[in-house]
């Protein structure tokens, strides 16, 4: 930090205080870790200063032999700790392994047509009406992804992002009495919308799913399953979502984020069936640029972590954390979505506090506890507001935090969202926004979470 401070102080700064952030308050945002020193420091090496468009052995630069070593370690690892049959490592993020897998998932089942069709030579020849047909051949095709506010992600065909403009949209929720998967009602929509792909995977569902199931309802329609387990990834490689609750013998493909559970640095991962491997490794060109080289070399170190013993016993922890926290939560009187958990996540539904998620997520945050407000199924308070905060328990896990931490985590939080009301408006409604938190309640988390 001291070299950096001598280029740009501010940077240095903001990075030494981000250490001190992140070690001196609870974080329980589902999506974060800490990934470890090994990790964090193949990524500050020259491998960044690499360019290498292309697959290992077929690079478009030269100079490429290092890097080709790096792809094919981190590749092998994935592929071995997994029980894939092919893995893709150079997605920048998840949304990248997304985008790479949807991609790839219509070059191989829409059929491109030749430019000999349309009677022309070139793309440069192709006519206003040629590009029509070929837009209405790519743009018509169907993806049934889990809705945002049942826990699915926006790369799930949400409109506003991309997957939800380059398809024809639809999504599925869950049972509205128990809040859980409904898998009879997913396969009747199945049947009727006709997907060309299904995705399955979530970002604030607390509850494993059945990928047996899912690649059931797919093939009962002829669809493409694809899981996105960038939440659940390191439960995974934990072996403790194993037989139907494990997604790769399930899907066509897989992707990944490499930095939540998995504990990785920051990037995505794309795994599939040999079927796919030669339209998922064309990735670049398809749809990344050149790829990230010494977050390749991170990824291949996190991965041979994952593979040990003591990462088995981390991610066995990190459910047994979750659970002890929803027990906690669930006993101080705060509801929980489905009632609580078997994978990471914990989603409270805050609004019997009469606060929303914002107002929660506000509160616990000055409390020395750091969360991210989240819908709940149907939520009142919409997706800015809130009525729910997401919880997880893989970064504290990775602390070395035990079930009873996690006990004493949950009685922290129970005093702050006990002790905030909402302010009132102008127009003497309760605020969505602020609120008033008493003191004593905020200091007793601060020095609780201190003492953690
Ligand atoms: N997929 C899921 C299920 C996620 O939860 C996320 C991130 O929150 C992503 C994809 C996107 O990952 P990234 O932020 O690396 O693009």
């Amino acid at each position: 930090l001291g070299m950096i401070g001598e280029v740009e102080p501010r940077i240095a700064q903001a990075t030494r205080q981000e250490l001190t952030d992140q070690r001196g308050s609870l974080k329980l945002i589902a999506s974060e870790n800490y990934a470890s020193l090994p990790v964090l420091a193949t990524m500050g090496t020259w491998l960044s200063d690499k360019y290498a468009e292309g697959t290992v052995g077929h690079r478009f630069y030269a100079g490429c032999q290092n890097v080709d070593t790096v792809e094919t370690v981190a590749a092998e690892h994935a592929r071995e700790l997994f029980g894939a049959e092919y893995a893709y490592v150079q997605p920048h993020s998840g949304i990248d392994a997304n985008l790479t897998a949807y991609w790839a998932i219509l070059a191989n089942r829409v059929e491109t047509p030749a430019l000999s069709e349309f009677g022309v030579r070139g793309v440069a020849d192709l006519s206003e009406q040629d590009w029509e047909t070929l837009r209405h051949r790519f743009g018509d095709q169907r993806l049934l992804g889990m809705s945002l506010d049942a826990g699915g992600h926006l790369t799930h065909g949400f409109r506003p992002n991309v997957s939800g403009k380059m398809f024809h949209q639809r999504s599925y929720g869950t049972d509205p009495e128990t809040q859980l998967l409904d898998y009879d009602a997913l396969a009747a929509q199945a049947r009727e919308f006709k997907p060309l792909i299904i995705v399955a995977g979530y970002s604030a569902y607390p509850r494993r799913v059945n990928f047996a199931k899912m690649r059931e309802i797919a093939d009962s329609v002829g669809a493409v399953l694809m899981v996105d387990m960038a939440h659940f990834a390191g439960l995974v490689a934990g072996k403790v979502f194993t037989g139907e609750e494990d997604p790769v013998p399930y899907a066509h493909v897989v992707t990944t984020t490499t930095h939540k559970s998995l504990r990785g640095p920051r990037g995505g991962m794309v795994l599939a069936t040999e079927e796919f491997a030669p339209s998922v490794d064309r990735g670049c060109p398809l749809v990344l640029g050149g790829p990230l080289s010494h977050v390749m070399a991170a990824k291949a170190v996190a991965l041979a972590e994952a593979r040990t013993e003591a990462f088995r016993t981390y991610a066995q922890n990190v459910a047994d954390n979750a659970k002890a926290l929803a027990e906690g939560l669930l006993t101080r009187g705060v509801n929980l979505v489905t009632g609580g958990t078997d994978n990471h996540i914990v989603l409270m539904d805050v609004g019997s506090f009469g606060i929303t998620g914002r107002q929660a997520e506000a509160a616990l945050l000055e409390s020395g506890i750091v969360t991210n407000r989240n819908s709940v199924p149907n939520d009142p308070n919409g997706a800015w507001y809130t009525s729910g905060v997401r919880l997880g328990t893989p970064a504290l896990t990775s602390r070395g935090f035990t079930t009873s931490d996690m006990d004493a985590v949950a009685d922290l939080i129970a005093g702050v969202l006990k002790h905030t009301v909402p302010t009132t408006t102008a127009k003497g409604e309760p605020s969505k926004a602020k609120y008033d938190l008493s003191a004593d309640a905020r200091q007793t988390s601060l020095d609780g979470a201190a003492a953690l």
